[in-house]
């Protein structure tokens, strides 16, 4: 049989694109809008795609690549990938879960202080100058021993839990159903979790069942003390209701490192002083890029061996 044919979606940095290229030599690259341009006889070929984004792969795509067998997303969300349209096809999707759990979920923790102590300004009033004529900052807010709510508490959930329990947090969350824990309170109501905590962190998958699940009325209940952390996916928060509350002061803050416009974010944000924004980089250390890149790799060529790869998608 001919040597198997990998399409690669990106964008994917030259190390990753290169472990690819070497495991698979007969690999192509394409973007994911680009599929149906390429030519039918190449088409026809493909049996994996390593897939990277958020652009989307939709049942168009698939009807491309008749002979695909396996979508490789990089990445634990694959909402952006067509599940249904996958499973009617045969097609096993898969995706990186676990290896970035760490790194989101530092960057949970590192947002909430960033807004509770105001390190953004803290930065530029030293950078620019300002410390010796504005003097100290304004006293802020302390963390430890904070009350801190999960909303969703998954994979990532669950080690931003466990950090903020080190911190001497009490621990509220919010899953669909109760979870074993080491004594954290929980609330079968997105609402209930809100209004029992001052830090309310999102860690909800994202896609069509979780779109605006922290409604205005649950953003309302954090209250004019509330912090709310988002690195899930901008789709789970009802973002003008949450402009809203941060702009009239009916909650203190926001850390978010997702948003429903990426790279171009709501430009109402830029001009709140009271939140800190990263640009979606919750997995983006080296550790954690290439251990995802290799989690992926397996899956492809644990599937094209005939094997179940290790981490398919349910
Ligand atoms: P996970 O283990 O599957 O946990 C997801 C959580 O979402 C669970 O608590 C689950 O609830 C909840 N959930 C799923 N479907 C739901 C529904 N229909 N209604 C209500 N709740 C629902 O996922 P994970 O590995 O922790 O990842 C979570 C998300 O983080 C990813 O999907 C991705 O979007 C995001 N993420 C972001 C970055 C970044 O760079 N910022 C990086 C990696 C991941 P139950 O507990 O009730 O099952």
């Amino acid at each position: 049989m001919a040597d198997p044919v990998l399409l690669i979606c990106g964008p994917y940095s030259e190390e990753e694109e290169a472990r690819l290229r070497n495991a698979l030599p007969h690999a192509l690259i394409s973007g994911s809008g680009e599929i149906g341009g390429l030519p039918e006889a190449t088409r026809a070929t493909i049996r994996a795609l390593a897939y990277k984004g958020h652009h989307g792969v939709g049942a168009a795509e698939m009807d491309a690549l008749p002979a695909l067998g396996i979508i490789a997303n990089y990445g634990v969300g694959y909402d952006s990938i067509d599940v249904a349209a996958a499973r009617e096809r045969g097609i096993t999707v898969t995706n990186t879960p676990d290896v970035l759990n760490d790194d989101v979920a530092d960057l949970a923790v590192a947002l909430t202080i960033a807004v509770a102590r105001n390190m953004i300004e803290g930065d530029a009033r030293v950078r620019e100058g300002r410390w010796a004529q504005e003097g100290e900052l304004p006293l802020n807010r302390k963390v430890a021993g904070s009350t801190v709510g999960i909303m969703g508490l998954g994979r990532i959930g669950r080690e931003i839990a466990d950090r903020f329990a080190a911190f001497k947090a009490q621990i509220h969350y919010h899953s669909r159903s109760e979870k074993e824990t080491p004594g954290w309170t929980y609330h079968d109501d997105p609402r209930a979790l809100a209004e029992a905590v001052e830090i309310m962190v999102v860690a909800l998958v994202g896609g069509e069942s979780t779109r605006n699940y922290v409604t205005r009325e649950v953003i309302d209940a954090l209250g004019p003390r509330g912090i709310l952390v988002n690195i899930s996916r901008g789709t789970t928060v009802d973002e003008p209701a949450l402009l809203d509350a941060l702009e009239a002061g009916r909650i203190a803050g926001a850390g978010l490192d997702v948003y429903l416009n990426e790279p171009d974010p709501d430009p109402r944000f830029l001009k709140l002083p009271n939140v800190v924004l990263q640009p979606h980089q919750g997995s983006g250390t080296v550790e954690t890029r290439r251990a995802m890149a290799e989690l992926q790799l397996r899956n492809v060529t644990e599937f094209l061996d005939g094997k179940v790869p290790p981490t398919p998608v349910t």
